[in-house]
C-alpha cells in the first residue's frame, strides 16, 4: 500500500510534517455591505449580496459573535465586504481573538499599531489602465504607498485575459515595493466583453505563471500545480464545479454525495445571521468559476487521492504550503 512515509525522501517528509499539524479551519464574514470602490464584476455586488442583509452595527455582538464561531472550531477568520477596512472595530472582533486575514482594496491603511500582524491581502486587478476600466481608479498607486515594505501584506492579483503578455510588469511593481503577490483568474461574473477565458487564453496564462514563479520565487507565492488546477479546471482527471467544491457553506450544503469540503466553513453575512452560498456568489455559475481559494481547497482537503505517485503528493504539499504561507501559518 502507498504511504506518505513511503513515498517522500527526507526532504519533503519533514515538509509534510509541518503543515500535517495545522488542522486550519476557516470561515468568511462579510464585515460590511460597503465599499469605497464599485468594480465591474466583483461578485458581491453583482450578486446582491449586499442586499442579502443588513450589517449589524451593535459591537458586542460582534465580540460574542466571534466567540461563538471560535466554540465552533473556527481558527482562521477570512474577512472580506464590501471593505472591511471601513469597519476598523469589526475587524479588531476578530483580530484580538483569532488569526485573522482582511482582504481590502488597499485605499485605506490599516493602522499597524492597532493591528500590528494581521494578514493583509490587497486586491489587484492589472496595470493602471485595467484598473481604471475595471474599478474606476488606479488602486496600486495608493495602496502600494500604504504598505510598501510591510511583512504581513500581500497583493491578491485577479488576472483577467486582458493581462495576457503583460503579467510581469505588475508582478515586477510588487516586488520593487517589497510586497508578495499571489496570482488568481477573474471569474467574469457580469459577463464583460473579452473577459471571459477562452481554453487557448488559459494556456497562455499557464505558462505566463509558471514563468513567474522561475523568475520572482521570493516575491510571488504559489505552485505551479496550482496553476495547472486553475487553469484547466481538473485534478486527477476530474472537474471542478459544484459537485466537488469544497468552499460550501456547511449547513446549506445539501449535495448527494457529499464531496469532500472544508470542515465546518460558512460564509457569514455582516447581519451575523444570513449565510451566504458559499465563498464567491450565489449567482456565479460554477461551471466557469476561477476562485482561486475555492481551488486551492479542492486540491487540500483531497490528500488522499495525492497519495499516488511521489510527484502527485508533492504537489499537494506545495498546494498547502502556499495556502499556509499566505495566511502566515508558516513562514513565507
Ligand atoms: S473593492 Fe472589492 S468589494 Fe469593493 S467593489 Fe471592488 S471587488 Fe467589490
Ligand atoms: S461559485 Fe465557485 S466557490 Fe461557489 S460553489 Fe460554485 S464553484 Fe464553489
Amino acid at each position: 500500500m502507498k504511504t506518505v512515509s513511503s513515498l517522500l525522501d527526507e526532504h519533503w517528509y519533514e515538509r509534510y510534517k509541518k503543515i500535517s499539524k495545522l488542522n486550519i479551519r476557516s470561515s468568511i464574514y462579510d464585515v460590511t455591505d460597503r465599499c469605497n470602490l464599485r468594480c465591474k464584476g466583483c461578485f458581491f455586488f453583482s450578486s446582491d449580496e449586499h442586499k442579502a442583509a443588513s450589517e449589524e452595527k451593535d459591537i458586542t455582538k460582534w465580540d460574542a459573535f466571534v466567540e461563538n464561531e471560535m466554540a465552533r472550531g473556527v481558527n482562521l477568520a477570512i474577512l472580506i465586504g464590501g471593505e472591511p477596512t471601513l469597519c476598523l472595530d469589526r475587524i479588531e472582533a476578530f483580530y484580538k481573538r483569532l488569526p485573522t486575514f482582511c482582504a481590502t482594496n488597499g485605499l485605506i491603511k490599516v493602522p499597524r499599531e492597532r493591528f500590528p500582524d494581521m494578514m493583509v491581502g490587497i486586491s489587484l486587478w492589472g496595470d493602471a489602465e485595467d484598473e481604471v476600466f475595471l474599478r474606476g481608479k488606479d488602486t496600486f498607486t495608493i495602496s502600494s504607498a500604504n504598505y510598501a515594505g510591510d511583512p504581513y501584506t500581500y497583493y491578491l492579483y485577479t488576472i483577467s485575459p486582458k493581462q495576457i503578455g503583460k503579467i510581469e510588469r505588475n508582478i515586477k511593481k510588487v516586488a520593487d515595493v517589497g510586497l508578495k503577490v499571489h496570482m488568481q483568474l477573474l471569474s467574469n461574473d457580469e459577463g464583460f466583453d473579452g473577459f471571459s477565458w477562452q481554453p487557448e487564453q488559459l494556456v497562455a496564462i499557464r505558462a505566463e505563471m509558471d514563468d513567474m514563479l522561475d523568475k520572482y520565487p521570493k516575491t510571488v507565492i504559489s505552485s505551479k500545480y496550482y496553476h495547472e488546477i486553475i487553469t484547466t479546471g481538473q485534478m486527477l482527471g476530474r472537474p471542478f464545479g459544484w459537485n466537488e467544491c469544497p468552499s460550501v457553506t456547511d449547513t446549506l450544503d445539501k449535495r448527494e454525495p457529499r464531496p469532500k469540503r472544508l470542515t465546518n466553513f460558512i460564509r457569514w453575512a455582516s447581519d451575523l445571521k444570513t449565510m451566504h452560498r458559499c465563498c464567491t456568489s450565489e449567482t456565479r455559475d460554477c461551471s466557469t468559476c476561477k476562485d482561486g481559494a475555492a481551488h486551492m481547497s479542492w486540491v487540500m482537503v483531497n490528500k488522499r487521492d495525492h497519495i499516488r505517485t511521489t510527484k502527485d503528493l508533492q504537489n499537494w504539499i506545495e498546494v498547502y504550503e502556499m495556502f499556509a504561507k499566505l495566511y502566515q501559518f508558516i513562514p513565507w
